[in-house]
């Protein structure tokens, strides 16, 4: 197999138009990827052909749409190596599959229990472990960085002790790119007997996730960030743990036995997943992993790769721009500052030149904050983007300097 750039960006109509009569380069992957045609057919087809409530119906369309969504589970599942297919549960993303955990294994913490988490967290990754603490009086242990944005792994191993309960990293940083050496956290933590999560929303769309190797107990992510519709999510955990912990959101068919006064919890994965879920979602990822599955996964790696370093290396062409986060393993994300220039106004400027960045604290405000810098104004990018794409970020960049400086 091969890869074929321009083939894969003809599957996503909304690349296709134009943005103040400019052709649109979007560079915002990191905060949503766009949709290939196959997941945008996938959910016409379940609204225009069997939209029905899945599991409980006793007819041909909710027999269809249960077929269709249990399937979806199943892709994702081997799709991540995954053991057993019902430790994919379903959420309505990242944020919500954190605090699944945060709400399952959180109320196992006990008064005193260490939380470990990094510098680099996105919000949702930092604030639902602060709660959890709030709630358990168990300690949030925070590992550094260096300033290039690498994790000091000399300060985590400092960090992890007998108290230390679960240890919750990114797969790769949202704001910075950084990969992070989740399969050498996952060891360390799990031979000193704490749970690990891996926040994969940046992680998954980069390639070949297999839980098991990473030897994590916990992989969550969300769909919009792998090329299918947003509300939808997944949390993968050892069943042993999922099937044991106290169960959190409660009501229909997440239940065994319901008597007036009492219920018992059906099994995995029903037991995490109490009322409708969001079918279209589900059976929209289930297409957009078996869409990228048909990929050739180490071309497309090896594209984001090329496309992250010919960025790179066209920082020195324009003066007083900074990469911000220079960690040696990193995918996906560039973060960058002008000298003289606020993100909001670079921003501002590309958008009208065609081109589709963020700016601001990329849901990373200690971050921002522990670099000394307001925000950063990043470009990521996916498999659908091209060189070309890249020098028309860097010819926005040069009329921005020039209008800014
Ligand atoms: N963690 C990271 C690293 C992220 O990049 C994001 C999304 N920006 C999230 C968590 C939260 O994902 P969502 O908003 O889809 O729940």
């Amino acid at each position: 197999m091969t890869f074929d750039v321009n083939a894969i960006r003809a599957q996503f109509p909304v690349l296709h138009q134009e943005i103040d009569g400019k052709p649109l380069v979007y560079l915002d992957n990191a905060a949503t990827t766009q949709k290939p045609q196959a997941v945008i057919d996938a959910l016409i087809e379940y609204y225009t052909q069997y939209n029905s409530n899945v599991h409980r119906g006793a007819h041909q369309l909710a027999d269809k749409a249960t077929q269709r969504y249990e399937n979806a589970r199943s892709t994702v599942a081997n799709f991540i190596n995954a053991q057993h297919r019902e430790e994919v549960i379903w959420t309505s993303g990242t944020t919500e599959a954190i605090n699944l955990v945060a709400n399952g294994v959180g109320q196992l913490f006990n008064a005193g229990d260490e939380i470990i988490v990094t510098e680099l967290e996105h919000h949702a990754n930092l604030v639902t472990w602060q709660q959890a603490c709030k709630r358990s009086g168990a300690i949030l242990k925070i590992c550094p960085i260096f300033d290039s944005g690498e994790l000091d792994m000399n300060a985590f191993d400092a960090l992890l002790n007998e108290k230390t309960r679960l240890v919750a990293v990114p797969h790769v940083s949202n704001a910075l790119g950084t990969v992070n050496p989740i399969k050498d956290i996952a060891k360390k933590a799990k031979q000193n007997g704490a749970w690990v999560l891996i926040d994969g929303a940046q992680g998954i769309a980069h390639g070949d996730v297999d839980v098991q190797a990473i030897g994590c107990d916990f992989y969550v992510f969300s769909g919009h960030k792998l090329f299918a519709p947003t509300g939808v999510g997944v949390l993968w955990g050892r069943k042993s743990l999922l099937e044991t912990w106290p169960v959190w959101q409660t009501g229909g068919e997440m239940i065994s036995d319901v008597e007036y006064q009492t219920a018992t919890w059906g099994e995995l994965p029903n037991r995490l997943e109490a009322g409708t879920p969001n079918i279209a979602g589900v059976i929209g990822l289930g297409a957009a992993v078996e869409w990228l599955s048909n990929l050739d996964i180490p071309a497309l790696q090896a594209h984001e790769r090329d496309l992250l370093a010919y960025a790179s290396e066209r920082v020195k062409e324009i003066k007083g721009m900074k990469i911000v986060g220079t960690a040696p393993e990193k995918i996906g994300v560039m973060s960058f500052q002008l000298q003289g220039a606020h993100p909001a106004d670079i921003g501002f400027i590309l958008d009208k030149q065609g081109v589709a960045i963020r700016t601001g604290d990329n849901c990373a405000q200690p971050l921002m904050k522990r670099l000394g810098l307001p925000g950063t104004a990043r470009a990521s990018f996916s498999i659908y983007n091209t060189r070309a794409d890249i020098d028309r970020l860097f010819d926005a960049l040069k009329k921005a300097q020039t209008m800014l400086a």
